[in-house]
Parts: C-alpha cells; sequence; structure tokens
C-alpha cells in the first residue's frame, strides 16, 4: 500500500538522487548509442614469457572513445553494461575484434606457438546458453585457431552456478578454446572447483603481486599461488607487473608468464603492432 511504502517513495525523490537516477539514465542511453556509432576501442596488453621475455599473447581491453568524456575505462561502464545486458552484444564485439587482430598480428609476426590473444568474459555472458555457439561463431568467421584463444573468467562467476558453469565450460573447452581464471585469489575461490574445472591458467592478482620483495604474506601468496598452479597442470601468469625487482622475484619463484606496466601498458592496435614490430626487427 502506497502509504506503507511512504517513506521509501519520498527518499527516491530527493533531489540529489535524482540527479544521479537521471545521470545513470543519460549515461545508459549513451551506452546503447556508443554501440551504434562505433565508439568502443580495444587496447591490447602484451603477455610476457618470463623466461625469455617475449610476448607471447596480448589481453583485450575494451575502452570507450566518449564524444565528451575522452576515454573511459571500463571500471565505469562495463557494471552499467551488465545490468542493462548491453554486455553481451558489446563482449560479442569484443571478441571478434580482438580475434580479428589476433589474426592478423599471427600472419604479420609469425611466432612457433603462434601469438595468441585473451578475452574477458563476463558474468552474463557466460551465463548464456549460446555461449559456446557465439564464441564458435566468431572463431569461424575470424579463421583464428581455437587453440589461440584464451577466455578469462572470474572465480565468482562459477560459484554461482557450479553445476552450469561446468557443463558451460566444458562445451567451450570442447571447441578447444583456453580458460583463464582472473584475479586469482580475490574471489570466492574453492581448491575442490580449481580441481574440477577445466581451467589452463591462473592469473594471480595484482593486489599480491604489488607486494613481492616487500611484504612477506604477498609473497608467500603468490609463492603458494604458483606451486598450486603448477599442482594442478596449470600456467601461472602474474598480473600487475611494475617494477624489474617484482619481475626477478616471480623468475626466481618459476612463474611463467607476467603482464604490467613494466613491460607496456594496455595500447591502442597500432601501438602494440610497435612492440611486436620491435620484437621482430
Ligand atoms: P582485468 O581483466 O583484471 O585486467 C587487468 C587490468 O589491470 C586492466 O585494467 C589493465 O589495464 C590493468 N593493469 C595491467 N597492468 C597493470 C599494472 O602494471 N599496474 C596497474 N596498476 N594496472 C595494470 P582496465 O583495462 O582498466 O580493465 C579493468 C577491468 O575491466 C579488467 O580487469 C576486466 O575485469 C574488465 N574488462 C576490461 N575489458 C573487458 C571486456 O572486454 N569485457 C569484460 N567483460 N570486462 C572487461
Ligand atoms: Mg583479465
Ligand atoms: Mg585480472
Ligand atoms: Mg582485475
Amino acid at each position: 500500500r502506497a502509504k506503507d511504502g511512504g517513506k521509501n517513495n519520498h527518499a527516491v525523490f530527493e533531489p540529489g538522487m535524482n540527479e544521479r537516477a537521471l545521470e545513470r539514465l543519460g549515461m545508459e542511453a549513451d551506452l546503447r548509442r556508443a554501440l551504434d556509432r562505433e565508439e568502443f576501442r580495444v587496447h591490447y596488453q602484451p603477455k610476457v614469457s618470463v623466461r625469455t621475455g617475449r610476448i607471447v599473447a596480448h589481453e583485450a581491453l575494451v575502452r570507450w572513445e566518449h564524444p565528451e568524456r575522452g576515454l573511459v575505462p571500463p571500471a565505469e561502464f562495463i557494471p552499467l553494461a551488465e545490468e542493462t545486458g548491453l554486455i553481451v552484444p558489446l563482449g560479442r564485439w569484443v571478441l571478434g575484434e580482438a580475434c580479428r587482430q589476433a589474426k592478423e598480428w599471427q600472419s604479420w609476426y609469425p611466432t612457433d606457438p603462434p601469438l595468441a590473444m585473451s578475452v574477458n568474459l563476463s558474468a552474463a555472458q557466460f551465463k548464456r546458453p549460446d555461449l559456446g555457439a557465439s564464441v564458435a561463431k566468431v572463431l569461424d568467421d575470424t579463421g583464428l585457431d581455437p587453440r589461440d584463444l584464451i577466455l578469462e573468467i572470474t572465480e565468482s562467476m562459477v560459484v554461482e552456478d557450479v553445476t552450469a558453469a561446468l557443463v558451460t565450460l566444458r562445451e567451450l573447452k570442447a571447441l578447444g578454446v583456453k580458460i583463464a581464471v582472473d584475479d586469482f585469489g580475490t574471489g570466492y575461490s574453492s581448491l575442490s572447483y580449481l580441481k574440477r574445472f577445466p581451467v589452463d591458467y591462473l592469473k594471480i592478482d595484482r593486489s599480491f603481486v604489488e607486494g613481492l620483495g616487500r611484504d612477506p604474506k604477498d609473497e608467500g601468496i603468490v609463492s603458494a599461488s604458483i606451486e598450486l598452479a603448477h599442482a594442478l597442470g596449470l600456467e601461472a601468469i602474474a598480473e600487475g607487473v611494475e617494477t624489474a625487482s617484482q619481475l626477478e622475484r616471480l623468475r626466481v619463484l618459476g612463474c611463467g608468464l607476467a603482464q604490467g606496466f613494466f613491460f607496456q601498458k594496455p595500447f591502442p592496435r597500432d601501438t602494440a603492432s610497435e612492440s611486436l614490430a620491435a620484437l621482430f626487427a
């Protein structure tokens, strides 16, 4: 009844909240238009072999080139895109763009094994029963070898519905793509899921890598995560490597792959090509 909800209704119409609601609505409309207007951009960050220093893959990271606000980072629009379902067409676009780019770099810079591409999946994408079909279509359209595609998921995406997640992961694995667990250690991890789930990479979260060589607790967590990855037959990737000393610690601890500003910040495709070209010069 209206009377019972009076307090709440009143709160909705507070001037400040109204402003925020309007701003959100505006942002949502902007986001919808942005897809049609092709305002999204994909930047790429190299994944580097700790042992050889060579680029083995890139991670695709989306940005929004807003006509007034400039380059908007994903943290400022992915949550809204998730809520509104826009993340599904956006995610599909990022996947297509990244696979096409991977294919191009593979032909320009042939390596053995070929340069791979890593793409982040959102919770909404991961829940869709047509995810496998949609990934298969992108691979087919772009001609990228499934073995050269890595899909990054987070721990929280799999704990919500473990049975459904297992079905989805098996379907993706059947296509031949690889799976990475992103931001490992920050979500609701369960070692029994990690044991059961068909994943290939463990990405150690930046918050732990940050303390390498400085904080014995972080050092312990990173070291144990690398050991755990290897014990389960997975490859460890350290994210957010910013200094030479962090990289040196990772080398000593036996971490296979690393990403971070120390090597390169995420860059638009042309600049990323330059760093690849430099490797092949
Ligand atoms: P993530 O997948 O964990 O990506 C790593 C983030 O850390 C990226 O931020 C990257 O720019 C940043 N980073 C990399 N190296 C360093 C470093 O050395 N130091 C620091 N301080 N930061 C570093 P970004 O691009 O802002 O992306 C943030 C998050 O947004 C991503 O975290 C991912 O969860 C999400 N995201 C980005 N692109 C997509 C996408 O296409 N789809 C979905 N669903 N999510 C995306
Ligand atoms: Mg990621
Ligand atoms: Mg991450
Ligand atoms: Mg992250």
